[in-house]
């Protein structure tokens, strides 16, 4: 049976703030142990090659901003510190282009929604995703 689509309001750009290196199996072990999440984090995971790794189907809410997922879709890419830890927009130019790519493709199936960075939400102590997500995609 198919699975009706929910109402998007919010398609929600992030990074893992990892280093770039790391892999979706450690990501997914994080949220797991560590944070205690039967839910994946986002949608769709971007490795800096540019692969991407769907994570939740669109239909469920994943889990990437506490009190705003049920409305949201999540898209994150590998990376998004320096070798210090800092916030750093590290992304690839294939992460760029999945990122374009995902994000139009949203955009396109739900036109009313907004794209945004996590950081852009009320309430966030975050960096995340580490670059104006809302002013880079403000075109499409
Ligand atoms: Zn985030």
């Amino acid at each position: 049976m198919e699975i009706p689509m929910r109402k998007i309001t919010h398609l929600v750009v992030h990074c893992t703030a990892s280093p770039a290196s790391a892999t979706k199996e450690g990501i997914l072990n994080y949220w797991r142990e560590t944070r205690g999440w039967n839910v994946a984090g986002y949608h769709v995971l971007i490795e800096a090659s540019g692969l991407c790794h769907r994570l939740v189907p669109n239909e469920h809410p994943s889990n990437g901003v506490r009190g705003h997922n049920a409305h949201s879709l999540h898209v994150s890419y590998i990376g998004g510190i320096d070798a210090k830890g800092k916030p750093k927009d590290t992304r690839t130019p294939q992460q760029k282009r999945e990122l374009l790519r995902i994000l139009r493709a949203w955009k396109q199936a739900h036109p009313k929604a907004v794209i945004v960075g996590h950081r852009d939400f009320p309430n966030v102590q975050k960096a995340c995703p580490s670059f104006d997500a809302r002013k880079e995609y403000a075109h499409l």
